[in-house]
């Protein structure tokens, strides 16, 4: 690992202060040469590897605003501190009662270690686990823009089939992510020049011809909180998640999924694919094949088809187009199940 200078300052203003002081004009935050570390599951991971490789951390942990800390459940929302551990989200009685998508999105992530050590904020920013990204001796054009992309033509089993570009085809491989994209959630951040609300849906970017550029946060942007809303559609929803263990591994292919319905009709489906996907994914196309219609067998394979109808497999990972339709019908049929 290289040599850093670390930093723990007291409160997000000085945080993001010291972040400011060595931001550039164009350098996305995962290039910037000061960058925040909370959890340190991700980034002290990609240290090791020589992946990333900033000369100054600022850690997140000493900042003394409380509201970080907290889960704050209102009648209409739920708002979730940045600092709040994955562990601590995931078995809060509240959240499984008022929407079960998000502590089950939490809890079949990782393992038990990693999730109290995880701050929920540093989850959804989690990079990529792409084979080629993390060994640096391949080329990759999100590691070193313009270098080329080892998994086009190597083994691409764990890698996307929805949102690729010719630049790069890593799967997003977060959970939470998915129930966030999901449930219309929002992010709050703060740099030196203020605070501003980013809708999830516009956070991570597709990866086009700059997969090095993963967010639209500037490097002295602090993720303060990530707020919720609740509706109709919130106690019927549940995450599935399909992996080739049943615990501390990626999703293949995951559904979260959150229904309204009338009787046995969909009032509204609000749908996110996870381990398929370049970015956090709502399936739009499956959400508008159920609106109005009686969620039988027949109607939820028409929502799975028009998920995937865009989808480009590869070499190795074709599997994942019939895996993500079955998941994402078996989703729907036990959402649709539930007793609420
Ligand atoms: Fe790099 Fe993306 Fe290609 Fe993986 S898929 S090698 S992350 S450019």
């Amino acid at each position: 690992m290289r040599p850093f200078v670390y930093e723990r300052p007291a409160s997000v203003s000085a945080a993001a202060a010291i972040a400011s002081r060595f931001a550039a004009e164009g350098v996305p935050p995962t290039e910037a040469a000061a960058q925040f570390i909370a959890g340190g599951t991700n980034l002290a991971d990609y240290m090791k590897l020589g992946v990333a490789r900033p000369e100054r951390l600022v850690d997140l942990n000493g900042l003394g605003d409380r509201a970080l800390r907290q889960i704050e459940v209102g009648d209409d929302s739920i708002r979730f501190g940045a600092l709040v551990r994955m562990g601590e989200a995931a078995d809060t009685g509240e959240i499984k009662r008022l929407c079960p998508m998000l502590a089950e999105s939490l809890k079949f992530a990782a393992s038990g270690q990693i999730r109290n050590m995880a701050s929920l904020a540093g989850n959804v920013l989690q990079r990529t686990r792409c084979e080629y990204f993390r060994e640096t001796s391949w080329p990759c054009n999100k590691r070193e823009p313009g270098s080329g992309c080892a998994a086009m033509e190597g083994f691409n089993r764990q890698h996307a089939v929805l949102g690729t570009s010719n630049a790069c085809i890593a799967t997003y491989h977060g959970d939470f992510a998915q129930a966030l994209i999901a449930l219309g959630a929002t992010v709050e951040v703060e740099a030196r020049r203020g605070m501003r609300k980013i809708a999830f849906s516009r956070l991570h970017r597709l990866p086009g011809d700059t997969p090095n550029v993963e967010t639209e946060l500037a490097s002295d942007e602090v993720i303060t909180a990530i707020e919720v809303p609740l509706g109709a559609w919130s106690r019927r929803s549940r995450y599935l998640k399909i992996r080739d263990r049943e615990s501390y591994a990626f999703a293949l292919a995951s559904a979260a999924v959150a229904l309204d319905m009338d009787g046995d009709t969909v009032s509204q489906a609000r749908i996110a694919l996870g381990g398929v996907a370049t970015v956090p994914w709502r399936a739009k196309a499956a959400e508008e094949a159920l609106s109005g219609k009686a969620l039988d067998d027949e109607a939820a394979e028409a929502a799975a088809e028009a998920a995937f109808a865009e989808a480009k497999p590869r070499e190795h990972n074709a599997f994942k187009v019939p895996l993500g339709k079955r998941t994402l019908v078996r989703a729907l049929l036990e959402t649709r199940d539930m007793k609420v």
